[in-house]
């Protein structure tokens, strides 16, 4: 059977259409669906980065629980764990890019971590 070429509703690209899911590439859906755990981090983060301007503690903890569910939101699109890490990575490093905070987190060492999650 020959695949279809369709373009992505998002983002306008083409792809063979056994690529796409309700109209939208893999890039898209996993930016979609990860929007507002991303923000989560984004507004975390700034806390982080005020909390230690006041000598106020800040439990990281919440990161960790963000980036978790940051990677179990992509599990659901891909069922290969080490593809969802690989792009867990990716849309936790687009959230933290350019923020001031982001020199506090050892980013990649703790998506590392998080691979016994993606393997359950
Ligand atoms: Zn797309």
């Amino acid at each position: 059977m020959t695949a279809l070429l369709v373009r992505c509703r998002s983002c306008r690209r083409e792809y063979s259409s056994d690529e796409l899911r309700k109209m939208a590439c893999l890039d898209c859906q996993v930016r979609e669906t990860t929007a507002e755990v991303r923000a989560d981090i984004t507004r975390q983060l700034n806390r982080a980065v005020r909390y230690r301007r006041t000598g106020g503690r800040f439990n990281p903890e919440i990161l960790d629980r963000l980036r978790s569910r940051l990677l179990r939101r992509i599990l659901e699109l891909v069922t290969d764990p080490r593809k969802a890490l690989e792009l867990a990575d990716r849309e936790y490093q687009a959230a933290i890019s350019g923020m001031p905070g982001a020199k506090l987190l050892p980013s990649r060492l703790e998506v590392a971590r998080l691979s016994g999650l993606a393997s359950q």
